[in-house]
């Protein structure tokens, strides 16, 4: 196979992902799969290796509760053409739709990986392992907290930013960071941050409420602007804004030192800081999916 059939066969992966939905289950599958290649770990892997891995990354990076069905990829990536399976025949021959039980791919010990046309592929060029994993990060993930999927899989930080994989279906509108910016007053809608070295506004941000990546409009109602560190927190997930009342409420999953946290959740329960017209207040069909997909379950009180 030549590079760009391994970039192809990745690009047609089936993910599930229907409008605003997020799907991440096999993206974070295949992400630490090529980690694997990439550290020179063996092609196939057992389930029992696996799970405690999958689990911690939908955990991070998935919205809340989606760790619970994290053998799904496991089995159902192979129909993308992207993966195969070991282990007793009655379990590998069933149809793809007969998922096995957590307990069948444990206590026979299923394996999974690469098929060995693309594991050779992959193996003999770190290039393309890290080409495939940005482009995944890119098609899946917000700029923000990219590097941080990078890491968390064990993939190497990307240095330079790519070209956006989705770009073509869905074009990106250049002013938005500006209109959002310029609606919020060049403050951080959740701390004020302001700061400025003469002309240069430092460290502030457009976020997108609904993820660009589960197509969320380059629409101001569908930005906040918020400071670099709120930016990050907030794709994260650690805290959401509630529709209507704009309240800012935290994850009880946020925790840390009494002065680093304490920081945090001085905004716990305070008022968003809302853009200068109404017309430019985040809309709650966006804020809705913030919740739903992103946000950390459980909330604090
Ligand atoms: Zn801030």
């Amino acid at each position: 196979m030549t590079d760009n059939d391994v970039i192809a066969a990745f690009d047609r992966m089936r993910v599930w992902q229907q409008g605003e939905r997020r799907a991440v289950h096999k993206p974070l599958l295949v992400l630490f799969a090529l980690a694997r290649v990439n550290a020179g770990e063996t092609a196939m892997i057992d389930w029992n290796v696996a799970e405690p891995h999958l689990k911690d990354l939908l955990e991070e990076f998935g919205p809340s509760g989606s760790s619970k069905t994290c053998h799904n990829p496991f089995w159902h990536l192979k129909t993308d053409g992207l993966w195969q399976l070991q282990g007793p025949s009655e379990i590998i021959s069933r149809p793809a739709s007969a998922t096995p039980t957590l307990t069948e791919l444990r206590t026979l010990h299923i394996q999974g990986g690469f098929p060995p046309e693309l594991q050779q592929a992959l193996a003999r060029s770190p290039q393309l392992v890290a080409t495939i994993g940005r482009r995944i990060v890119d098609a899946h993930f917000p700029a923000s907290i990219r590097n941080d999927v990078l890491t968390g899989v064990g993939l190497p930080e990307e240095v330079c930013e790519g070209s956006s994989f989705r770009e073509k279906d869905h074009r990106r509108d250049p002013t938005f960071r500006e209109k959002v910016l310029l609606a919020y007053q060049y403050r951080c809608g959740i701390c004020g941050h302001d700061l400025r070295l003469g002309r240069q506004i430092i460290g502030l941000e457009a976020a997108h409420i609904q993820w660009f990546q589960a197509k969320g409009p380059d629409a101001v109602p569908n930005g906040i602007a918020l400071c670099s560190l709120h930016h990050k927190v907030f794709d994260l997930g650690a805290f959401t804004v509630l529709p209507q009342s704009f309240q800012i409420v935290f994850s009880q999953h946020l925790v840390g030192s009494d002065e680093a946290a304490g920081r945090m959740l001085a905004f716990h329960g305070a008022a968003l800081i809302l853009p200068q017209s109404r017309d430019y207040f985040p809309q709650p069909q966006f804020l809705d999916w913030h919740q739903k997909w992103v946000f950390k379950t459980p909330a604090r009180a």
